[in-house]
């Protein structure tokens, strides 16, 4: 100490001045520069975590500070964009910066849990650090008693934003599907920016949280699996198998039907993690044998057989047999695609073409062109009738509807066309071409991979897309 006293000419007193102006990455770059600074500052783990919390909100190491907007429920940006391939948070438990697939939902969109914005109390932590030159204990004490008043004070602020949740759940909209956001006010607005990101230290990565005993503990009583993202998919098999199989371009892509919101142009589905007791990692659900969890009646303490949370890395090693892994996760997209809906949603409309020509006067015009020769399978019980869509009668379907829809936007007038098209037999009507383009897809993908028996397992062994994590044993 005497040694660097002489070296930096300058009183202790202005020394500690100086320290405490830094911010919480610099004190403990600092503090590891020689023997000296280290017992000058003696960082404890507060400071380490402060900087953890630091590191996470600097573009250069945690990436991006996303926003949820509470009031209306809406991330920005949305978890598909590119940015958040690079956006990590921190753990306190393993003091990490981890990707934010390590982390269930809850983690990074709880109000104490999210990444302050810049101006928010917590990101001003980050700035400078609240180091003092008082012996550790101390110090802890004092840590401690500043967070308790924190934590009388943030009471006080939840309660401003408590009100407007129970004005809504008090006031109930009339109609139910009416959205009842409303802008929050100044004064939740600086709530918020006292509230936002205020226990981050206690966040945990889905690792940390497995080695305490969230599934069981010591011996692991259910499978590890945790919520994660839900993001948009053009179609069920691409959320498995990503960038593996052909695509259509978005606009050439039909709408999904949807009940309240009439469509959507993807298939929102959740990822999960879960954890392989074999090879000991985290990765992404689809990357197991067992994908039972996605199905409606999924429990697993009575699901039989059991499920196998071994993935499929690990089920194809010897003396397994990897030809019948092969077949089983061929097979797994080979159902989705053979399965899919998109021959009876073609099939879709021809009722409604029926009986709209032998309603309206003026489909006297078109009736035998259209109709002649089409018959509709009678549906099952609560079932309409349809027609049978095979590829052998799509060419014939297909002169028969241009005819019908040159019929309806062209020769009828408008209050008789809004009559007939709207809800999903628009969608059916405008978008029969891109169904059509989606059934030949289906159609070609089947034939590829009942081509190439290897294909599914080759991508899943070879590109490993599924990657999340591995154990970090303290
Ligand atoms: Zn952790
Ligand atoms: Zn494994």
């Amino acid at each position: 100490m005497a040694q660097f006293l002489a070296a930096v000419p300058l009183p202790t007193e202005v020394l500690q001045l100086i320290v405490r102006e830094l911010d919480p990455i610099a004190l403990i770059a600092l503090s590891q520069t020689s023997k000296a600074w280290r017992a000058f500052i003696r960082p404890i783990r507060h400071d380490f975590e402060q900087r953890l919390l630091a590191l996470e909100l600097h573009p250069d190491y945690g990436g991006l500070v996303p926003n949820w907007d509470e009031y209306y429920q809406k991330l920005t940006p949305p978890w598909d964009s590119p940015e958040w391939k690079t956006t990590k948070y921190a753990c306190c438990g393993c003091m990490k910066l981890l990707t934010h697939m390590m982390f269930d939902n809850h983690a990074i969109l709880r109000r104490h849990w999210r990444k302050p914005s810049v101006g928010s109390v917590e990101a001003n932590k980050a700035l400078r650090t609240d180091w003092e030159p008082f012996e550790p204990a101390l110090r802890w004490q004092r840590i401690q008693d500043r967070a308790r008043q924190a934590r009388e004070a943030q009471r006080r602020w939840r309660r401003i934003l408590d009100w407007r949740r129970d004005y809504l759940l008090t006031n109930p909209p009339t109609n139910r599907f009416e959205h009842r956001a409303l802008s929050p006010t100044a004064e939740e607005g600086d709530a918020f920016r006292r509230l936002i990101g205020t226990d981050r230290r206690r966040r945990r990565c889905v690792e940390c949280q497995r080695l305490s005993g969230r599934w069981g503990y010591p011996r692991r009583s259910r499978p590890a699996v945790a919520n994660s993202r839900q993001l948009k998919f053009q179609s069920v098999w691409e959320r498995f198998v990503p960038g593996l199989l052909e695509q259509l371009t978005p606009d050439r892509f039909p709408d999904y039907w949807r009940c309240i919101r009439e469509s959507s142009d993807g298939v929102y589905l959740t990822l999960r993690v879960a954890w392989c007791d074999e090879c000991c990692t985290w990765q992404e659900w689809a990357a197991f044998r067992d994908w039972r969890l996605y199905g409606p009646d999924y429990r697993a303490e009575d699901s039989f057989p059991p499920l196998e949370h071994v993935c499929v890395k690990c089920a194809v090693r010897p003396p397994r047999d990897q030809e019948a892994e092969a077949r089983r996760v061929q097979n797994r997209i080979l159902t989705f695609l053979r399965d899919s809906d998109t021959a009876w949603r073609l099939g879709f409309g021809w009722r409604w073409v029926r009986e709209d020509l032998n309603n309206q006067p003026d489909g006297d015009k078109i009736r035998t062109e259209v109709l002649d020769g089409l018959t509709l399978e009678k549906g099952r019980p609560g079932y309409l009738d349809q027609v049978v869509v095979e590829e052998s009668n799509i060419p014939d379907l297909r002169r028969r509807l241009l005819r019908y829809r040159d019929f309806v936007y062209n020769e009828v007038d408008e209050e008789t066309r809004n009559e007939l098209v709207s809800s999903w037999f628009k969608l059916w009507l405008d978008q029969y071409e891109r169904l059509e383009e989606v059934y030949f897809l289906q159609k070609r993908l089947i034939q590829k991979l009942e081509k190439e028996p290897k294909l599914i397992l080759n991508y899943m062994l070879e590109r490993d897309p599924y990657y999340v994590g591995r154990a970090s044993y303290r």
